[in-house]
């Protein structure tokens, strides 16, 4: 079976990533992709299950997780950790299903390094003002969480261009459709087609 394809989904906080892998996974109910679930010390937001949208953990639970090399890559971000465990992708991957990753800029470059087929997507909101209205409209954090994302937003937008591509997150279904389309563009790459259609391939090519 071809391999899946891993992608990195970043963008500031309130620029709708979490959104927009929501809405591609609803959009594609055939097992054929996933968002893999990191660990997280920070605290869930009303209505965020553990094992759902993170595995929530204490600082000691994942310093154990970081000395047992079961990351494969970590971050601190706003103050908490934030990683990825080998086991969220390596077995999906294996399996031809594709995973995508919302991590912050610091897991994007850790990745690309260790395995730089990965496919980085960088989300842009269409403007400051609209990504504090956003950050505000989802009404999860408090003013001073919000001061501190839209600080930090700056810091993360400006590796904007360390990314393989960017989509603008303007109006949300034309996003979508753009993360859609390099979804599909990338399954269909000829090494990767080879090997899901090899017996089509062989066919094809037979001598009559
Ligand atoms: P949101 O961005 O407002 O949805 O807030 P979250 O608390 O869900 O995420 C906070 C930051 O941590 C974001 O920049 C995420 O991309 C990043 N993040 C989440 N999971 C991971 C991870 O497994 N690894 C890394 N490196 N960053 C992560
Ligand atoms: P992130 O995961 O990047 O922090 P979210 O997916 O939680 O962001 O989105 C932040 C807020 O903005 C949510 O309330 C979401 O419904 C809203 N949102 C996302 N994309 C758009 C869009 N294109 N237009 C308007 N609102 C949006
Ligand atoms: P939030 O606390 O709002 O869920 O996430 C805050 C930031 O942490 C987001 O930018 C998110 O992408 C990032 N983040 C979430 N999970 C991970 C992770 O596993 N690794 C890294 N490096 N960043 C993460």
């Amino acid at each position: 079976m071809a391999s899946g394809n891993l992608f990195i989904l970043a963008a500031p906080s309130g620029a709708g990533k979490s959104s927009l892998i929501k809405a591609l996974l609803e959009r594609h109910q055939d097992r054929s992709m996933q968002v893999s679930v990191s660990h997280t010390t920070r605290q869930p937001r009303p209505g965020e299950q553990n094992g759902v949208h993170y595995h929530f953990v204490d600082k000691n639970e994942f310093e154990q997780l970081i000395k047992q090399d079961a990351f494969f890559e970590w971050a601190e971000v706003f103050g908490n950790y934030y990683g990825t465990s080998k086991q969220a992708i390596a077995d999906t991957l294996e399996r031809g299903i594709d995973v995508f990753l919302d991590i912050d800029w610091q897991g994007a470059r850790q990745v690309k390094a260790l395995m730089p087929q990965t496919i980085t997507v960088f989300i842009a909101p269409p403007s400051r003002a609209e990504l504090l209205r956003r950050l505000q409209s989802r009404g999860q954090d408090s003013e001073a969480v919000i001061a501190d994302r839209m600080d930090k937003a700056r810091a993360e937008i400006s590796h904007y261009n360390e990314f393989d591509y960017v989509v603008v997150n303007e109006d949300f279904d034309r996003a979508l459709n753009e993360i859609e389309a390099l979804v599909i563009s990338q399954r269909l790459q000829q090494p990767k087609q080879a090997v899901r259609h090899a017996e089509l391939f062989s066919e094809l090519l037979k001598e009559d």
